[in-house]
């Protein structure tokens, strides 16, 4: 495969660099993942399935890759993280009467649930920070040890003025900003006055005493800094640095600053080579803002329930529109965007449903329309190799796409180019469609009737077997035999398939 010449966009250089993965065909790739006390908005919808998309091609690619997406379940209030007031999950806890890890959970399922409708494949490891206190907890001791973080009452600071003194160039490059705009974006906090620089920020904080998530430290009793886990779970489970940081565009600062400063603090390497980050979705040509009712969620997306929408959209074809889009690009939702793109991915489903019906026969080869093909099919590795540019991908596919009509125009019979070629059609159809886009055809009314229908027969075949109900359960069996419908018993349970 084309590997060696994948080319990723470096936020740390704002250059497309040569991917070089420092223990190839290893390739260690940490995204930052949802913060779990709201349901996850559309454009972190966007940054995960952006990500899903180079976790994808880089297995494609023949890489080895852990995919690391964190839980960030011990809240934080936006940047603002240094300040002892109460976190988001806890605020939503006290509100609806519940465990802080109620809400975690609640909203961690929810998440996962999502993620699955848009067939975004789970990441490798997915580690929550409240299971990573331990590890945050030595981070902070080292960079004391160091000489890079200073206590005051309980809370541990990250000085960045000896930072900028020990390390100079790093504090600031990823966002590009300079000293004077690295202060943490924060009004008058009431620990403003414990720091020893407005941009020194927060990795222990001491707990108010009605906060409700606090663990003990050799500082005080109180919670890690929001950046830290970061810098701690990327490091523990990729080392370091590792190949790719990603997330959302929002993240660099303070976010990834903060976690490059920690990290350089801790043991005096970067986390990670590669940076990337995934732009913003906007809403009719303007920021998403709830408030203004310029938004909206991607179950009213799925629905159409919502003032902005004059239909539901599937999740496929939400997908499918997404990725119409660079990921370095901004994201402008519309209904007459995404009608247009319900009706593009209708045209490439439908077209990957004839080219697997299409026939070879032998005849006169058309040099130049092989050469087309061939080089169209090439065309989907070169647009990926550079830096992920799905949009064009796509473009070379519905160069395809338009072939293949005339294929099924002429009778559903190709006898111009030779079997060869259609195989390469047909397997970089399927490749590219299902293992790099993760677009698949969604499931039928039909499908999703039998696929019910099934779930209950094996259930009353499980009761039976308990219940040593034999009749029933061998009903079940013979009829299922006649149908050719095979059950399979495995770990997660019983599946079925068409024999
Ligand atoms: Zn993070």
């Amino acid at each position: 495969m084309q590997s060696n010449e994948l080319k990723i966009f470096n936020t740390l250089s704002r250059t497309k660099e040569v991917f070089k993965p420092v223990n190839a065909p290893f390739v260690g790739m940490y995204v930052c993942g949802p913060t779990v006390y709201s349901n996850v908005h559309l454009g972190n919808c966007r940054t995960f399935i952006s990500f899903d998309v180079v976790y994808r091609y880089l297995m494609h690619a023949g890489f080895k890759v852990r995919y690391v997406r964190n839980i960030t379940d011990v809240g934080h209030l936006t940047g603002d993280v240094d300040i002892g007031s109460e976190d988001k999950i806890g605020k939503m806890a006290r509100l609806q009467k519940l465990e802080p890890m109620e809400i975690v959970q609640q909203y961690t399922n929810g998440f996962h649930d999502m993620m699955r409708v848009f067939n975004t494949l789970p990441p490798s490891i997915e580690p929550t920070a409240t299971g990573h206190i331990v590890e945050q907890v030595e981070m902070v001791k080292e960079i004391i040890d160091n000489g890079l973080a200073y206590v005051q009452n309980g809370s541990v600071y990250l000085d960045t003025q000896a930072f900028i003194g020990k390390y100079p160039g790093v504090y600031g490059k990823l966002s590009g900003k300079d000293q004077d705009n690295l202060q943490t974006e924060t009004r008058a906090l009431k620990n403003q006055s414990e720091k020893k620089h407005p941009s020194d920020f927060a990795i222990w904080v001491k707990a108010p005493e009605d906060h409700l998530m606090h663990w003990p430290s050799p500082w005080s009793t109180g919670f890690p800094g929001w950046h830290l886990e970061c810098s701690v779970m990327s490091t523990k489970y990729l080392g370091s640095p590792f190949d790719i940081h990603g997330g959302g565009m929002d993240l660099q600062f303070p976010h990834h600053e903060n976690e490059i400063a920690q990290n350089f603090s801790a043991c005096g390497c970067a986390p990670s080579n590669y940076w990337m980050h995934g732009n913003m979705l906007l809403m009719n040509g303007k920021k998403m803002s709830k408030s203004d009712g310029n938004s909206v969620m991607p179950e009213e997306l799925f629905s159409g329930d919502s003032p902005l929408l004059t239909k539901g959209y599937s999740p496929m074809a939400v997908r499918f529109f997404m990725l119409q889009t660079h990921y370095r690009s901004t994201l402008d939702i519309s209904d007459g965007a995404l009608q247009a793109a319900e009706k593009g991915f209708k045209r490439l489903m439908d077209a990957y449903k004839t080219l697997f019906a299409l026939k070879h026969s032998d005849g006169s080869i058309n040099e130049s329309e092989e050469v087309e093909i061939t080089a169209a099919c090439d065309a989907c590795y070169t647009h990926m190799n550079d830096d992920f540019n799905t949009p064009m991908t796509l473009a070379s596919l519905f160069t395809l796409v338009n072939k293949i009509n005339t294929y099924k125009d002429g009778g559903s019979v190709v006898s111009n180019i030779s079997q060869a070629a259609l195989e390469k059609l047909q397997q970089t159809f399927k490749e590219f469609i299902e293992d790099v886009l993760g677009l698949k055809e969604e499931a039928s009314t039909d499908d999703k009737i039998v696929d019910g229908l099934m779930e209950l027969i094996i259930d009353i075949r499980q009761e039976s077997r308990i219940n040593k109900d034999w009749s029933t359960s061998d009903k079940i069996r013979d009829t299922l035999n006649e149908l050719e419908v095979q059950l399979k018993d495995g770990k997660e349970g019983t599946s079925w398939s068409k024999l």
